[in-house]
């Protein structure tokens, strides 16, 4: 009999003769990963059934107008982890449109800093926050001697 890897969990499974392409082991989990796989893939390639599936995701939040929004009452984390990651996407999108160019700033100080994603609020002289909050990219752009990094506004 052969084998194959499943492409979700990578753990081997039997291969059957009459699904020789099949690339997900049938565990649960996997399989709902080869489904979302597909719909993903669907929804690019397939522009009838994107417009279907959002028709039917409208339907269904007209039909059930208060889940949302008691699901984000009942889970705030929620909420606080989907705004910030609004602001990402947003901020991803304002660069790729040809926003703001990445502004450099190298600091001459070694920098503890490691690349990822960092909350920015800007301090006035008087040392109060404004209320805007940037989420911004840090990338290290060199590992030179003198260790300089820059930060990448977005
Ligand atoms: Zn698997």
């Amino acid at each position: 009999m052969q084998i194959k890897y499943c492409a979700a969990c990578g753990k081997s499974f039997p291969l059957r003769a009459q699904k020789p392409s099949q690339t997900y082991c049938s565990q649960p989990d996997c399989q709902r990963v080869r489904r979302k796989k597909w719909q993903q893939e669907k929804l690019k390639s397939d522009s009838d059934y994107a417009e279907n599936q959002a028709r039917a995701q409208q339907a269904w939040s007209k039909r059930n107008a208060e889940y949302w929004k008691n699901y984000r009452t009942a889970h705030p984390d929620y909420v606080e982890q989907n705004r910030k990651m609004q602001h990402a996407r947003n901020a991803r999108a304002t660069l790729e449109k040809g926003g703001p160019i990445a502004k450099m700033d190298v600091s001459e100080e070694r920098s503890q800093l490691t690349a990822g994603l960092y909350q920015l609020k800007q301090i006035d002289a008087a040392g109060i926050a404004k209320m805007d909050v940037w989420t911004v990219e840090l990338r290290v752009v060199t590992r030179s001697q003198t260790r300089k990094s820059s930060i990448a506004k977005r």
